[in-house]
């Protein structure tokens, strides 16, 4: 169970009217009860029900289960698309280990905001679903060149690229050791002058997910897999 708590030995959580439902109405536990929970920085701890009620009740900490499991530092930018899909895409991007969610603003995109409290809470169920302890950020919506003209040094980018043809991620030694960060573009894919400018990034590597034009939430999970073969953990 995700909480937003301090975890640590002897410590009371508090749990809300939702979380309470879901333990005591849901699951039936009673007081005693063992609960595993994680807040995304202290790991995931053994808890028992000290206190059960209908509208809510209490935690207490016995004792850390995992440590923080921190994932490799890749970003991974996507250009939003229907609601639907780009639910799709975070709960995806979480569960495969990004450990940032960056939604950008391209010259094809059509959304002009998104709900990034909604797209958070995904990526908690994610991190939930897959017994992960750590919960990627998901950040507001940015313009791709805004991104892209604060890039941090040293950060490198795979670039995906549907006219790029046979492409795989190539990579030298050293740049295994490197921050990373994956970009994906939206249905109508990127304009010819968003394409010039990422191509020529020195710290760009422009790769091809095969011979067909993937929807877009499918090349998220395929440039996932790839990042993932290549360079995860
Ligand atoms: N520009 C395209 C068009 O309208 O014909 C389609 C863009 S595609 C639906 C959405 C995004 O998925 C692309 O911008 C790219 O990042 C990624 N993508 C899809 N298929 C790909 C492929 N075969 N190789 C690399 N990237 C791909």
């Amino acid at each position: 169970l995700y909480v937003e708590h301090p975890l640590g030995p002897g410590q009371s959580v508090e749990l809300t009217r939702e979380q309470a439902h879901y333990l005591f109405g849901v699951m039936r536990l009673t007081v005693g009860g063992q609960v595993a929970l994680f807040n995304g920085q202290d790991g995931e701890w053994q808890a028992e029900v000290a206190e059960a009620g209908k509208r809510g009740g209490v935690l207490t900490c016995v004792e850390q289960t995992k440590p923080l499991q921190r994932p490799p530092d890749l970003w991974f930018l996507f250009a939003p698309i229907k609601k639907a899909r780009t639910d799709f895409i975070v709960e995806k991007a979480a569960e495969m280990g990004a450990a940032r969610i960056m939604p950008v603003q391209t010259e094809f995109t059509n959304s002009e905001r998104i709900r990034q409290d909604r797209l958070q809470a995904h990526a908690v169920e994610a991190a939930e679903q897959c017994g992960g302890t750590f919960v990627p950020e998901v950040a507001d919506l940015q313009r791709l060149d805004r991104v892209l003209d604060g890039w941090p040094e040293g950060r490198q980018l795979m670039f995906c690229n549907e006219a790029e043809v046979g492409s795989a991620l190539r990579l030298a030694a050293h740049e295994k050791g490197l921050p990373w960060a994956i970009l994906i573009g939206p249905e109508g894919g990127f304009s010819q002058r968003e394409r010039a400018r990422l191509t020529a990034l020195p710290y760009a590597h422009v790769v091809s997910l095969g011979p067909r034009i993937l929807r877009a939430d499918t090349a998220a999970v395929a440039a996932l897999t790839m990042w993932q073969q290549a360079l995860g953990d």
